[in-house]
C-alpha cells in the first residue's frame, strides 16, 4: 500500500474513500503509524480542576492515541506543579489571555474545555479560531444559542467537536443499546433512570451559582438520566413534563435541588427520570416486553454494574471511561470513525433541558419535543 501521511488519509477517509471495511480491519497501530509525526494526538486541558485533576490527566496516561501535551490555566501556581507533575514543555502551558495563540502550537491536537458550564462557549469558540479539534465538557452550554454557537464555530472552521458524555464510550452503555437495538428482551415499554447526589459543603460553589452553571441539578446531573432516557429506548422523547422539588431552599438559593420528568416517545414507550443535587440516583431500569435489565451504578466512574431477568450479571473489563472517550474521539478525527457524542447530541440534550425547565414554569405542562432534524437518535 502506498504510504500515507495523516493529512492524505484523513483526506481519503473523509471524502468515503476509504470504505468503512478497510478502516474496520486496518489496524489501528498501521494506521496511526500513517501519521506524519508518527505522535499520539496532543490534548491541552483548559480548566484544571477536580475533574482535569482526578479524572482526565490520570486518564490521559492510560490512552492509546492522545496524551497531555498542554494546559491552560487561570491560576498560575497550577502551571509547575502541573509541568513537573506530566512533564509539560514551557511552551505548552497557556492562561486565559494568551490561550488564542495555541493556534501556533502544532503539538496541540485537541482542546478539551473543562470550566464551570457558563464559560464552555466561550473557549470552545476561542478554540476552534484557533483551529483546534474540540472536546467540550457537560453539559455543554447554558442555552441551546451557545450549542449552536460552538457547532457553528466549528463547521466554519473545519475542526471536529465532541461533549465530554464519557458513558457513551463505556462497554455497559454499549451492551445497553444493542439489548435495545436487538430487542433481547422484546420491546422497551418503560424505562426508569435517577442521576443525582447530595450537595454538601460551600453554598458559593459555582455548581449552585446560576450564573456560572446555567441551572442546578438538571444542567449537572439531570443530562446523564436525559441520556440514559435516551439510549434506554433507542429513541428521542417526542414531548416531556416535569416538577420541581424543593426541600432546602435555604442552601439552593439560586439552582434547581429536585426535578423529576416523563418523556412520551413515538412507538408508545414512557420514560420517568429523577435528579437531585439532594438525593442519591445512579441507576437505569428498563422494563421491556420479555422481561427487563438494569444498570446500577449506570453513570458513575465505574466499573458500572448491570443485571438481566435472565439471571445474566454483566461483565466487562474496566478501564477508565475517560480514557476510552478521548481515544474515541482520537479515532474519529484520524480515522473518520463515527463520532459517539457530537455537538448535536449535547445540543439535543439542551433543547430537552430547556423544555423540562419551561414545563416546571408552566406548572407541568407537556411540551412537544421536535427533534428529528438533529440526525441523532441515541
Ligand atoms: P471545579 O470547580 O473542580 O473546577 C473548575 C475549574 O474552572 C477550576 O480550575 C477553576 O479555577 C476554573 N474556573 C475558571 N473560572 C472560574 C469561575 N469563575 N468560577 C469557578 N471556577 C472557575 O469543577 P469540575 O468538577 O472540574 O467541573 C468542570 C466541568 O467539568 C463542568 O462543566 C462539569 O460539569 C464537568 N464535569 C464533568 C464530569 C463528567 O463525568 N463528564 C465530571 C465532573 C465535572
Amino acid at each position: 500500500m502506498k504510504q500515507l501521511t495523516r493529512r492524505s488519509f484523513n483526506g481519503l477517509a473523509t471524502k468515503g474513500l476509504l470504505g468503512s471495511a478497510f478502516i474496520a480491519n486496518m489496524p489501528l497501530a498501521n494506521a496511526f503509524t500513517t501519521n506524519k509525526n508518527s505522535k499520539k494526538l496532543g490534548v491541552a486541558l483548559v480548566g484544571l480542576g477536580s475533574y482535569s485533576t482526578y479524572q482526565l490527566a490520570p486518564s490521559l496516561l492510560d490512552t492509546e492515541h492522545c496524551y497531555l501535551a498542554g494546559i491552560v490555566t487561570g491560576t498560575k501556581e497550577k502551571e509547575s506543579v502541573w509541568q513537573e507533575k506530566y512533564n509539560i514543555p514551557k511552551e505548552n502551558i497557556y492562561n486565559y489571555e494568551n490561550f488564542d495563540t495555541i493556534g501556533d502550537n502544532d503539538s496541540i491536537d485537541v482542546i478539551y474545555v473543562v470550566l464551570p458550564n457558563s464559560m464552555h462557549a466561550e473557549f470552545c469558540i476561542r478554540a476552534a479560531k484557533a483551529g483546534k479539534h474540540v472536546i467540550c465538557e457537560k453539559p455543554m452550554a447554558v442555552s441551546v444559542a451557545e450549542c449552536d454557537a460552538i457547532i457553528n464555530a466549528c463547521n466554519e472552521h473545519k475542526v471536529k467537536l465532541s461533549v465530554g458524555y464519557r458513558m457513551q464510550s463505556d462497554p455497559y452503555t454499549h451492551e445497553v443499546k444493542k439489548y435495545v437495538r436487538e430487542k433481547t428482551f422484546g420491546d422497551v415499554l418503560f424505562v426508569s433512570s435517577d442521576a443525582g447526589y447530595v450537595s454538601k459543603g460551600n453554598p458559593d460553589q459555582w455548581r449552585l451559582n446560576k450564573k456560572l452553571s446555567g441551572g442546578g441539578a438538571l444542567m449537572n446531573m439531570g443530562v446523564y438520566a436525559i441520556q440514559t432516557s435516551i439510549y434506554g429506548t433507542g429513541q428521542n422523547p417526542i414531548s416531556v413534563s416535569a416538577q420541581e422539588f424543593s426541600t432546602r431552599p435555604d442552601y439552593f438559593m439560586d439552582t434547581d435541588e429536585t426535578i423529576t420528568a416523563q418523556f412520551k416517545f413515538e412507538n408508545g414507550a414512557v420514560a420517568h427520570m429523577m435528579t437531585s443535587h439532594n438525593a442519591n440516583g445512579n441507576r437505569l431500569k428498563c422494563h421491556c416486553s420479555k422481561g427487563w435489565f438494569e444498570l446500577d451504578p449506570a453513570h458513575s466512574y465505574g466499573p458500572i454494574s448491570g443485571r438481566t431477568s435472565n439471571g445474566d450479571v454483566l461483565k466487562f473489563p474496566h478501564k477508565r471511561q475517560q480514557a476510552l472517550q478521548m481515544d474515541d474521539f482520537a479515532k474519529h478525527i484520524l480515522l473518520d470513525s463515527k463520532n459517539l457524542a457530537p455537538g448535536e447530541m449535547g445540543k439535543r440534550d439542551m433543547i430537552i433541558v430547556e423544555a423540562i425547565y419551561k414545563s416546571i414554569r408552566e406548572g407541568g405542562q407537556e411540551q412537544l419535543l421536535s427533534l428529528g432534524d438533529l440526525g441523532i437518535v441515541v
